[in-house]
């Protein structure tokens, strides 16, 4: 029976039975469990009950793991595999999601907390991220070029697998940005150390479950879980990993840097954001309104490109807040699990602590609190959609990154673009920007100015055709598109005299 067919509760408790089982470490190709030390509770944050465990790994199980990969990269089982062979193993992993797609996305919603209307979204885009991936193997080549120095020579270039890749991700959007890494890597020919968030790590050892139906060769694709401290850190001090691709903050991301200059490991940093959101005058209100909305009260606002900072034309300001006020008043709150709701809990105690710190700290630096600010009542980690009028650009909800349901919002008289982008980019991150208009040489011209990794215009959304990544501290190279895949690679260049 397809997925889609299952009753909710049914789905559900076929999740919480697969989470239950999923308490060891995936290490060249074999189930491991703890050894000696205290597993890792996982909760649900919607209600803060336990609905699992994980193998709290340390340099050791990190070291097998590393081994496990660079054993699998050298075999010529894997060297040696046909382009043809490796992109139908991922397209064969694809369809394995596929058919899982809605027990993978309860397992999302139990762990990490998302509306499973949301969570489906999130899986059905993971595995349009693996055949997209799956279409670079037999694509990804060189080029040959014209060689001026004397003689008969023919040059070109090659993409060669780095190796062994370390991938470490967040708990935010799990599952997606796990299978979008993981596939570009495998694309590339690498194999893979997976360290899941030990906050929401559940749909990553699911996902070895999968690469292991698929058919993978044991040792190519690794999962270590454990604390980013312990786990995390062995990994990237392992001197046996080629490249390190991390999505997570950016205070862990610098970390990650200066533990790679020893040795120069390759290293790709997806960070944090504060992006903003510019509303011309002429924006059409029927699609900015709910679209500005669900850009930062989506996930809860946990979301890298949250459009976190708005800026909205004076001629419009009553009309577009009175309509974005009342559309954040409409969205129902609750257990991702619950029907009809569109915003789930922030992760766990200490980031909705962290998210009331910044709410009490626009309230002290003077901006408006004009909706929510507040928990509503009952367990779960749960924040209301938070709006902050009259703030400024100096304000600490408007320079840094909060990471949960709060929209700051300043206003514009004056639509000159280069004033308009300089406000929007007067920020140390660069992760995404959103405008809202419908002349086309505003559009153009802010795109661009806008100093960000991404521009959207009327509209938001990942295309994992299209590279994504940050300029400044947002990060360092891109994921998705050609370049996520390349990302995986060493270009080589040959020249041979004939
Ligand atoms: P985090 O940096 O604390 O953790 C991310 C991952 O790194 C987790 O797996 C964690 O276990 C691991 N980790 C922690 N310390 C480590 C260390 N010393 N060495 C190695 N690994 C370590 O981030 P988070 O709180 O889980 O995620 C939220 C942050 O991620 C936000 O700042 C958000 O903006 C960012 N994020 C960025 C993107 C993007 O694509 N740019 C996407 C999602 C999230």
């Amino acid at each position: 029976m397809a997925d889609a067919e299952a009753p909710r509760d049914i789905l559900f408790d076929r999740a919480r039975a697969r989470i239950a089982g999923l308490n060891r470490h995936f290490i060249a190709g074999h189930w491991q469990a703890q050894q000696g030390g205290a597993p890792i509770p996982v909760l649900n944050p919607a209600d803060e009950r336990q609905i699992g465990e994980i193998a709290a790994g340390t340099a050791h199980e990190v070291d097998a793991a590393v081994s496990a990969a660079r054993a699998a990269f050298d075999h010529p089982g894997w060297r040696a595999m046909p382009a043809a062979r490796r992109e139908q193993l991922l397209l064969h992993l694809a369809d394995l999601i596929e058919r899982q797609a809605d027990e993978i996305a309860a397992m999302e919603t139990l762990d990490n907390g998302m509306p499973f209307a949301h969570a489906r979204g999130a899986v059905a885009g993971a595995v349009s991220a693996i055949r997209y991936n799956a279409g670079w193997v037999r694509r990804l080549g060189g080029e040959t070029v014209p060689v001026s120095v004397p003689g008969d020579w023919h040059g070109y270039t090659t993409r060669d697998p780095l190796g062994v890749a370390a991938l470490i991700v967040p708990w935010n959007a799990p599952f997606a940005i796990t299978c979008s890494k993981v596939s570009a890597a495998l694309a590339a020919g690498c194999t893979v150390v997976l360290k899941p968030a030990e906050l929401a790590p559940m749909t990553g050892l699911r996902l070895a479950e999968l690469v292991a139906e698929a058919g993978f060769p044991d040792g190519s694709v690794n999962v270590v879980t454990g604390l980013g401290s312990v786990a995390g850190a062995a990994l990237v001090a392992h001197p046996d990993v080629d490249k390190i691709s991390f999505t997570g903050s950016t205070a862990t991301g610098q970390g990650i840097l200066r533990a790679s200059i020893a040795d120069l490991r390759r290293v790709s940093l997806e960070l944090g954001g504060k992006s903003a959101v510019l509303v011309m005058e002429d924006a059409d209100l029927r699609k900015a309104v709910p679209g500005v909305a669900m850009g930062i009260f989506g996930n809860s606002g946990q979301v890298c490109a949250a459009g976190s900072r708005l800026f909205v034309a004076d001629a419009i300001y009553e009309p577009f807040m009175t309509a974005l006020l009342d559309f954040a008043r409409g969205l129902r709150v609750g257990p991702g699990i619950a029907e009809g709701v569109v915003m789930g809990p922030l992760i766990s105690a200490q980031q909705r602590d962290r998210v009331l710190g910044y709410i009490e700290a626009g309230k002290r630096e003077g901006a408006t609190l004009a909706l929510g600010g507040d928990c509503p009542d009952g367990p779960g980690y749960f924040v209301n959609p938070t709006i902050f009028v009259d703030a400024r650009p100096e304000m600490s909800i408007v320079r840094e990154e909060i990471f949960g349901p709060v929209l700051s919002v300043m206003r514009f008289g004056d639509a000159d673009l280069d004033a308009l982008a300089r406000a929007a980019n007067d920020s140390v991150y660069g992760l995404s920007a959103y405008v809202w208009t419908r002349d086309l040489a505003a559009a153009h011209g802010l795109a661009k100015r806008l100093r960000a990794g991404s521009v959207k215009v009327n509209g938001a959304g990942m295309e994992f055709a299209l590279p994504f990544g940050g300029f400044r501290q947002s990060g360092l190279g891109r994921e998705n598109g050609r370049y996520g895949v390349e990302a995986f690679t060493e270009t080589k260049a040959v020249m041979i005299a004939y």
